[in-house]
């Protein structure tokens, strides 16, 4: 053990970072961003909105954001006001909130694994224990498994995804319900993919009336093609956002990040568009791969699960010698594949067609 290692808070030692591959390949589907670059008339916006800013930079930024989560809670509805909401870089600095102001050491937040996988990460960061509940062996999740997992482990915080990352689906109201009810915590239902959903009203936005323990968090980086820019956030009760202002850093948002995110939430009408034509290309996978014979479940995300591999890390990589960047995201049997634009999905159909033909051998069992 080196020197720094020793020095490590212990619950690091021997870890490894946050790390999905980075590689130059021309068609990359593994991360779940938006395939579509910033359109023409989108991007002029918002350089007109950032270049307002740049003789202001001797100035510290507007520390609450203001007109940034006015402008949020707008682009929300559902009565929401800019006291509702809280913006940060990224929703993971916005769950890293959450949990530096509801968690810590000696306290616990209940996942339910197969989920995103920074939840653990940002447990560990930030001292609070992770507590993985697990799901169905078909990854769905019951209210009466959540219900019961609450009641075993009387969790500080609970974290919910919907549309659950990387099985795809949303959850029921049911579930919802039976957590918030089960629960004396904060509830966290992180809905980075909620503008992908089948149905728009399974959003929790529609549950966050007088219940002040519920959080709903949100992206610009999925269906606002704004990755790069880092913006997340979350609507709750007024009361739980003050709490947050305890643990966040002075001016941690830059007056670039929320001039640029004001800029895209100004175009919201004109990104839809994109969003609905991801949509449609994530069907199509879903409706290819199936007709294949491969067990796929619906998505409402931007994504899609593909079953029925008997060896997914070789499907992996004879998708990749095809030229397309795919995800092994741990599961047994399975990949994730981001929907792309109509020719990156019809890349990747083609080079998974090609390596279904090539090695029949490593389909079939798993389900
Ligand atoms: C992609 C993703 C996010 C997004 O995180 P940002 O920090 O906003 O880019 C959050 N939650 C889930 C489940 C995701 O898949």
């Amino acid at each position: 053990m080196s020197e720094l290692e020793r020095l490590l808070r212990p619950e690091l030692r021997g870890k490894t970072p946050y790390g999905a591959p980075q590689l130059e390949v021309p068609v990359q589907l593994n991360t779940n961003e938006n395939a579509y670059a910033i359109p023409e008339d989108v991007a002029a916006i918002v350089e007109r909105y950032l270049s307002r800013e740049v003789r202001g930079l001797n100035r510290y930024p507007d520390r609450d954001a203001l007109a940034l989560r006015t402008d949020l809670a707008a682009y929300l509805g559902h009565g929401l006001t800019a006291d509702h909401v809280w913006a940060a870089n990224g929703s993971n600095e916005i769950l890293q909130q959450l949990l530096q102001a509801f968690g810590g050491p000696g306290r616990t937040v209940l996942g339910f694994m197969p989920s995103y996988s920074m939840h653990p990460l940002l447990a560990r960061g930030t001292g609070t224990a992770f507590v993985d509940a697990g799901r169905e062996d078909d990854y769905t999740l019951s209210a009466g498994h959540v219900r019961a997992a609450i009641a075993e482990h009387d969790p500080d915080l609970v974290f919910l995804v919907s549309p659950n990352n990387p099985t795809g689906t949303a959850l029921g109201a049911d579930v919802i319900e039976a957590a918030y009810g089960a629960a004396r915590g904060i509830v966290v239902i992180d809905e980075a993919y909620a503008e992908f959903a089948r149905d728009p009203e399974s959003t929790a936005l529609n549950r966050l009336a007088g219940r002040k323990r519920l959080v709903v968090t949100r992206t610009l980086s999925k269906a606002f093609a704004f990755a790069g820019a880092r913006v997340g956030y979350l609507a709750a009760d007024p009361e739980l956002v003050e709490k947050l202002l305890l643990v966040r850093l002075p001016y941690h948002l830059s007056s670039l990040t929320q001039a640029a995110a004001r800029g895209a939430l100004a175009c919201a009408a004109r990104l839809q568009a994109e969003v609905d034509e991801l949509k449609h290309q994530r069907d199509r996978i879903v409706k290819n791969l199936r007709a294949k014979g491969l067990p796929v479940a619906d998505s409402d995300a931007n994504f899609v699960l593909v079953g029925g591999l008997a060896d997914a890390a070789a499907v992996w990589r004879a998708v990749l010698e095809q030229g397309v960047l795919i995800r092994d995201v741990g599961l047994p049997g399975r990949l994730r594949v981001t929907a792309g634009t109509e020719e990156e999905t019809t890349a990747f159909l083609a080079a998974f067609e090609t390596v279904m033909d090539r090695h029949p051998d490593l389909f079939g069992t798993g389900s």
